[in-house]
């Protein structure tokens, strides 16, 4: 298991819409869950850079997101509530584009709302990088990548 095991900018599978997870099937997730970690930390390894991965990225096409960098999450379920009007730009990066660059906007301060791998509910309250970070990985399940939400035609950077 390794990082070629991360879909790439291109793959249909990263264009489509995830599905819900049900209490009953999380129980064999859970080893998808653990590899997803896993990757975060390797990633950051080789790039310096990575805090969160979404299941489609390796190819499960349900609605969960790991978080792993100051501390530990597992999103199950997430939804989006409270985005600010207040926005911000920044560059941002994607595992699935590791030397891609893209200028967006996202909101200053949100909340998610989600499971845990408990199944209990949770809510987070969210603000600048750790906002941003999450809608990035909200719009993973719903097929959407950050080249899509690009402000301009000039918001593309190789690094
Ligand atoms: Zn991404």
């Amino acid at each position: 298991m390794g990082l070629e095991r991360i879909l790439k900018l291109g793959n249909p599978l990263l264009y489509q819409k995830c599905d819900l997870v049900t209490q009953d099937e999380l129980p064999g997730l859970k080893e998808r869950i653990v590899e997803m970690h896993e990757l975060i930390k390797l990633y950051r390894i080789k790039y310096n850079a990575g805090r969160a991965i979404a299941a489609p990225q390796i190819g499960l096409m349900k609605r969960i997101i790991c978080y792993n960098h100051i501390g530990q999450r597992t999103i199950i379920n997430p939804t989006l509530t409270n985005c600010s009007e207040e926005m911000i730009e920044l560059w941002d990066d994607c595992m699935s584009f590791p030397e891609l660059l893209v200028k967006v906007r996202r909101h200053r301060y949100c909340n998610l709302v989600y499971r845990d791998e408990n199944w209990k509910e949770q809510s987070w309250a969210l603000s600048d990088d750790l906002s941003e970070l999450m809608q990035h990985e909200y719009d993973h399940l719903n097929g959407i990548l950050a080249t899509m939400r690009a402000i301009d035609q000039h918001s593309f950077k190789y690094v």
